[in-house]
């Protein structure tokens, strides 16, 4: 999607802090970190949302939390734990729109989210 903001971090056409790559995501780091390790794990395929997904990509989303796991681990915080957050549509806070996971972690997280 040309108007889209990770479509265009995935094509580098925007700059980000690239921490992971592979030939079907990307992680970055956000630039609003709200915890030391703030990494946003995309897919490099256009997904709105959660709600806009469609059949068919349950080997992808699944896929993303393997490698989120990894990242986590050679981050440092895969034993200390870590969050994992997929907001999706309005009351969740979700921004951009296309589907991310955030991977947080590095501090103690605070439980119910804000
Ligand atoms: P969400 O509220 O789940 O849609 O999260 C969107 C996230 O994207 C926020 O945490 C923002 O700080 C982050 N963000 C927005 N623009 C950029 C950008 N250009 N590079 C990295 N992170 C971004
Ligand atoms: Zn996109």
């Amino acid at each position: 999607m040309d108007n889209c903001l990770f479509c265009r971090i995935a094509k580098k056409e925007i700059p980000a802090k690239i921490a992971y790559e592979d030939e079907k995501f990307l992680a970055f780091e956000d630039i609003r970190p709200q915890a030391p390790v703030h990494l946003l794990l995309i897919p490099k395929r256009h997904i709105t949302s959660l709600n806009e997904a469609p059949e068919g990509v349950e080997g992808l989303l699944g896929e993303a939390l393997l490698r989120a796991r990894e990242i986590a681990r050679e981050k440092g915080i895969g034993t200390s734990g870590y969050r994992i957050v997929l907001n999706t549509a309005r009351d969740s806070g979700q921004e951009v729109f296309h589907i991310h996971f955030h991977l947080l972690g590095g501090r103690r997280m605070t439980w119910p989210p804000g």
